[in-house]
């Protein structure tokens, strides 16, 4: 299985070892780890390095890290595509996004801008984009599509029923986190909405852990929490889930597996 969304940069040098090993034995062998900032990408595909079986990166910069960035910044995003070692671990563009619920984040009119130039990126170096989005999904989706972007994660969706068909009709993936598995989420009504075949599922690690782990850190190895739930939800067998989930997973990250 794969955690297609989960923060490690923060994670000690020492607990990593640990935290893929158990990753591991549940059956989480692959983990998109995913950078918020330049800063976290590069310690994102430092960490590739030292488990290149095991991580994969997605770099960006992230809505709430959009205020006061440093000029120049897309040339050093675009520098770690064109570098031929980076780029190999490089799953996706992410996560990137628009946030328009949090007041802590930048306005919309900063993180715009860097969310468009970022999907101009995904498009040019030929890679998916992992959007973060809330209370902005189907605005966010219809700029993906004036961008020309062809593949999309819309990570840890938390949309409605309207957004959701817009994505979905757009040809982009909805991913569902451990928030399915709390008990008066809405996804679990509306992911019987969800074609199997755009489904993806992720940990959003260190956030957000399932039902029954809820309240602890959460980490890769709880994904398997979120994939019976969901497999219960929609009244299929787990191994029904995991193959679909497995292809979905190839068809949206396609350097994923090199
Ligand atoms: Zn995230």
């Amino acid at each position: 299985m794969t955690d297609t969304h989960a923060h490690l940069y923060d994670c000690p040098h020492h607990r990593l070892d640990e935290i893929i090993t158990e990753a591991i034995d549940a059956g989480v062998d692959i983990i998109i780890n995913t950078a918020v900032s330049l800063a976290t990408a590069r310690t994102v595909l430092d960490q590739c390095d030292r488990f290149p079986d095991n991580l994969r990166a997605a770099t960006g910069i992230s809505p709430f890290d959009t205020a006061n960035l440093a000029g120049g910044w897309d040339s050093e995003l675009a520098a770690l595509l064109s570098n031929q070692h980076q780029r190999k671990k490089i799953a996706a563009i992410g996560e990137i996004g628009l946030d328009g619920t949090n007041p802590a984040y930048p306005s919309i009119d900063t993180q715009m801008p860097v969310f468009i130039r970022q999907l101009e990126i995904a498009v040019t170096s030929n890679l998916p984009a992992v959007i973060h989005s809330r209370g902005t999904e189907k605005r966010a989706a219809e700029i993906c599509r004036d961008t020309g972007v062809k593949k999309a994660v819309f990570h840890c969706f938390t949309g409605g029923a309207e957004a959701l068909e817009y994505i979905v009709n757009s040809g982009y993936y909805i991913s569902i986190s451990g928030i399915i598995t709390y008990k008066n989420s809405h996804l679990r009504e509306l992911i019987k909405s969800v074609p199997i075949d755009r489904l993806l599922i992720e940990t959003d690690t260190p956030y957000l852990s399932p039902v029954p782990r809820r309240g602890k850190q959460n980490r890769p190895s709880f994904l398997p929490h979120t994939a019976v739930e969901i497999a219960r939800l929609l009244d299929i067998s787990e191994p029904e889930l995991t193959a679909a989930l497995k292809n979905n997973t190839a068809a949206a990250f396609p350097d994923i597996y090199y």
